[in-house]
């Protein structure tokens, strides 16, 4: 649809002409003055959240869609020139090195760092059941192990590069997408319709060689293209806020606990200052919504450093296992250290999310792809769900930049499957890896706690099984 594009009025009835550089054929189309013209874009991003917002801002950067007409529907209203706010905001993510690499390649890495991010250079992870730990350092790579950023400075930081692009780019504020024909439709005419027709909110047409949902884990464009959808509840909340800590340390440590109710993480932002999610019962989310600040507190070191959760037959045989493996892997010892302790948290900083596992079985269909929290959310007790949504944007820009600089239609679906195959082939092992551990973990049944112990332990001793763990989460 890339090409000429003109619109006139002819005594009050509306002439579209535009001609297709890939049929050279000259469409006339006559529409009422009653009805609504339809717009030609090349590409629609539906969702200007992070995902969709990257995958907008790669393609403003890369100069196969320098002549390309892209629009990206935001439903939220325009923020406006971003200020760093003195405090830190409670919404975080653990970024991998593979998403700083994508945020590299249009400049918004280097606005996040002119705002501020904390690396991540050790983790440890352990199980409030048992003294099994794992602890992951960035000694043997050359990145560290991840960058801990709040959500508005990672939106601020690409919609900063986004508007920085070319005009290629026209972001529609307030705007969302309402309705949708789809390829194969019979249209107005009695024609069947080969372009996707996006019927936005502002009353607009638009008419597209590819719609691109963003649109979060309620995608509409997943509904209303009807994608079957696995939708799984995980009766949990994630709790998080800003907790102050009792010293300024160098605080470049992630510490994760296991609790039979969820895993529980306190994630560096700065010296004295730690991102906390804590992944809960919804009854126990909520009371620790409403609690006084300091019983907060007292909750949150309670719930790193009792006992009450330990099984003395596991740790008793985890403990002759402990020596038996020191003498066959004598490198693998690692001892466990304190997580620091919480003083404060930061007022009006708490808040609650319900979590859940949403996983469309296909990301494709004809002149539709899905990208981010649209396509798959996880549990965030790895830290993956937005680095698997960027890695979405990097795959769909190699790909479509290929089927374009072809003078391909990007729309078309063979194009659209080798994006899909390549990212389910990344998405699904790490998303069931995700939902196992999360399972794993909210039993207290003695075999399996026993088990995940010991397999903890030697998956700590081993060091070439860890580095491909970083070096898998990485990419
Ligand atoms: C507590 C918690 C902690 C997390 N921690 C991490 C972490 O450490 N690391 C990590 O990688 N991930 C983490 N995640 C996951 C991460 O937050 C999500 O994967 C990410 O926000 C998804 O981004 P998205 O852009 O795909 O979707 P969203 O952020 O949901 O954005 C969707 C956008 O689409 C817009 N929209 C919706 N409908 C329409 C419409 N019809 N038309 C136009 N616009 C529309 C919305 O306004 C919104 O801006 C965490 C999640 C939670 C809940």
């Amino acid at each position: 649809m890339a090409g000429v594009k003109a619109f006139f009025n002819v005594t009050n009835k509306y002439f579209h002409l535009s001609t297709h550089t890939k049929s050279s054929n000259i469409i006339y189309r006559y529409i009422s003055s009653t009805s609504s013209v339809p717009r030609d874009v090349d590409i629609v991003i539906s969702g200007g959240g992070m995902v969709g917002a990257a995958m907008a801002c790669a393609l403003a950067h890369n100069e196969i869609f320098e002549k390309k007409k892209i629009i990206l529907l935001e439903a939220a209203p325009e923020r406006g020139k971003y200020i760093l706010p003195e405090n830190y905001t409670n919404r975080t993510c653990a970024l991998s090195p593979a998403t700083v690499r994508l945020l590299e390649s249009f400049g918004a890495w280097d606005e996040i760092k002119e705002m501020r991010y904390q690396p991540v250079k050790r983790m440890q992870v352990w199980d409030a059941c048992s003294d099994a730990l794992i602890t992951f350092n960035n000694e043997d790579l050359n990145d560290d192990l991840a960058y801990i950023v709040e959500n508005d400075v990672i939106l601020a930081a690409i919609m900063n590069r986004l508007n920085a692009a070319g005009d290629n780019v026209e972001i529609h504020y307030s705007t969302s997408a309402t309705s949708y024909k789809f390829p194969g439709e019979i249209d107005d005419e009695g024609n069947k319709e080969s372009w996707l027709t996006v019927n936005v909110s502002n009353g607009q047409s638009l008419r597209t060689d590819l719609l691109i949902g963003a649109d979060g884990f309620r995608s509409s464009v997943r509904e209303k293209s009807n994608f079957h959808t696995m939708n799984f509840d995980y009766k949990q909340m994630a709790v998080v806020a800003t907790l102050h800590l009792s010293e300024s340390v160098e605080n470049t440590v992630a510490w994760q606990r296991f609790l039979k109710t969820g895993p529980i993480a306190l994630l560096p932002l700065s010296a004295n200052l730690s991102s906390l999610v804590w992944s809960t019962t919804p009854e126990n989310a909520r009371n620790l919504l409403i609690i006084p600040e300091d019983s907060f507190v007292d909750a949150v070191n309670d719930a790193f450093w009792n006992d009450n959760d330990k099984d003395p037959l596991t740790g008793r045989i985890l403990e002759s296992f402990s020596s038996i493996l020191q003498n066959l892997l004598p490198v693998g010892a690692v001892s466990k250290q304190l997580p620091p302790t919480v003083i404060g948290v930061e007022e009006k900083s708490r808040a609650a999310f319900p979590l859940s596992l949403t996983h469309s079985s296909n990301y494709v269909k004809p002149r539709i792809a899905l990208i981010g929290d649209a396509a798959h959310r996880i549990h965030p007790l790895a830290g993956q769900g937005v680095n698997l949504g960027f890695g979405d944007v990097s795959c769909l820009n190699e790909i479509l930049t290929k089927a374009v600089g072809l003078g391909s239609d990007p729309g078309s679906l063979k194009h659209l499957l080798e994006y899909e195959t390549k990212r389910q082939r990344h998405v699904i092992p790490v998303m069931a890896t995700i939902d196992g551990l999360q399972r794993l973990y909210t039993t207290n049944f003695s075999p399996l706690v026993l088990l995940r112990s010991l397999g903890l332990h030697t998956t700590n001793s081993l060091h070439f099984i860890k580095n491909r763990i970083i070096r898998q989460a990485s990419v």
